[in-house]
């Protein structure tokens, strides 16, 4: 049986001096983790916490795995090139031919940089020299990254108060959201052609026909895991070609076995046009990724982009050694693992402040309301208090670690290491289930 976790509020308390001299980052999550291991993670006072959020979504193949630090240091060791991307190298080669493999349909080339921000902002600049257009459409409800650039693309007005104007000719459609709809109680292919049809509408009217991309998650990460119905990102494709524009995906959440497929693009049988990675990639180090069919990469020319420490050897090692762990049975725990969540977690809705649980593979979200208000969509309001408190009753009083968050910051959000167990995940579910009772 392990300590109980310390009561904490702010950095401060966990790690003196760390407000004094760092810029407030986030303060939600409170563990000052000094040591990991699969899906545990220890404190400075040797505190054990169950991780059910892997620093969201980065720990795929497990905190401190073998292989994969193995492999970093095997590349730290001869030191060529140490962290820098500038000169050709085995690694970098290796992974983009691996990428070229795994990925959806005909994506054969990659550029590397060191994170999901920088992905999309590449994407971006991408679409554009290929397409000559200039315009980019996202999803209300969609997250991106936080430069100005990705800042635009993503769709909650929280996050830019006080940073805004971002970049011009960026315009958000209504996501996939079927729980708070105002669409009405539709079938999947019926909900998928209405929103579908009110993208249309959105670039039809609020674009000036000088369309480079549709930039879309295919499962919603920060905005409170909203999974699509299934023929709507196809849809988006056509809609997107259709007005002269490319489909970029971005799977900086829901890639590297997440949704219980190595991309969440596998479920739905889609083929995007770029495909930006991140977090999950090298199980840690800082790696991001996009990559496209060769006739779209082949638009950029050298010089047009690129990262001094964008796809540095070391972290490019790393990739390859999570790629081979995930492919070795981890993504396939993470389908077995994840069905069997989604059930116990649709259990949960017998609950009166669970409105709706929801999720594809190991990326399953529990959307808590208040059932005496009615909120947007005239379900019950989404209740984010109690979901904070929920959030920090689990960290403190029962020593896991999940998050919390989504548009309406109500979700509480099981994105576990893939490697984790029935076991932990029952005592996961068992906890959330006290902690709202
Ligand atoms: N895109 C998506 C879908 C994300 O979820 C995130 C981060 O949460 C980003 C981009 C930004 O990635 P990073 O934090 O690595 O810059």
């Amino acid at each position: 049986m392990s300590p109980k976790p310390q009561s904490t509020t702010d950095n401060d308390d966990v790690v003196a001096g760390y407000d004094e001299h760092v810029m407030p980052i986030w303060k939600s999550l409170n563990v000052p983790v000094e040591r990991a291991e699969g899906c545990r993670l220890f404190d400075h006072e040797g505190n054990e916490y169950l991780d059910v959020f892997s620093g969201i979504s980065v720990a795929n193949a497990g905190h401190n795995n073998e292989a994969v630090v193995e492999a970093a240091k095997d590349q730290l060791n001869t030191f060529v090139h140490g962290c820098s991307y500038v000169h050709p190298s085995r690694p970098v080669a290796d992974l983009a031919e691996r990428l070229a493999e795994i990925t959806p349909g005909d994506l054969q080339k990659s550029f590397f940089c060191n994170s999901g921000t920088e992905a999309v902002e590449g994407a971006i600049k991408l679409a554009r020299k290929y397409t000559g257009g200039k315009e980019i459409v996202a999803l209300e409800m969609g997250f991106h990254g936080r430069t100005l650039g990705s800042l635009a693309l993503t769709g909650n007005h929280a996050y830019k108060h006080g940073m805004a104007p971002t970049l011009n000719d960026v315009t958000h459609a209504p996501a996939p959201y079927k729980y708070r709809s105002h669409y009405g109680d539709l079938d999947d292919e019926a909900f998928a052609a209405e929103a579908a049809a009110e993208l249309e509408r959105v670039i039809g009217t609020h674009t000036s026909g000088d369309l480079a991309a549709v930039v879309v998650e295919p499962v919603i990460g920060e905005g409170g895991i909203i999974v699509p119905p299934a023929d709507y990102l196809s849809r988006v494709k056509e809609i997107a070609h259709d007005h002269g524009g490319l489909l970029v995906l971005d799977e900086v959440q829901s890639g590297y076995g997440r949704t219980g497929e190595f991309w969440a693009a596998d479920h739905f049988d889609v083929t995007p046009d770029i495909l930006t990675q991140a977090k999950g990639i090298a199980n840690g180090l800082p790696l991001g990724a996009f990559t496209a069919p060769a006739e779209i990469a082949d638009a950029f020319e050298s010089g047009d982009h690129l990262s001094t420490f964008g796809g540095n050897p070391v972290c490019c090692a790393a990739a390859l050694a999570t790629i081979d762990e995930l492919q070795g049975g981890i993504v396939d725990n993470a389908r077995e693992q994840g069905a069997w969540l989604a059930d116990e977690l649709a259990a949960l809705e017998s609950l009166d402040a669970v409105g709706e649980t929801r999720g594809l593979g190991l990326m399953q979200g529990v959307e808590l309301v208040d059932p005496d208000e009615r909120g947007p969509g005239d379900a019950p309001a989404p209740a984010p208090d109690l979901a904070k408190h929920v959030g920090t009753h689990l960290r403190e009083e029962e020593g896991i670690v999940m998050g919390v968050g989504g548009y309406y910051k109500n979700v509480i959000r099981f994105q576990p290491p893939l490697t984790i167990d029935r076991s932990q995940l029952r005592r996961a579910v068992d906890g959330l289930e006290d902690a709202i009772r």
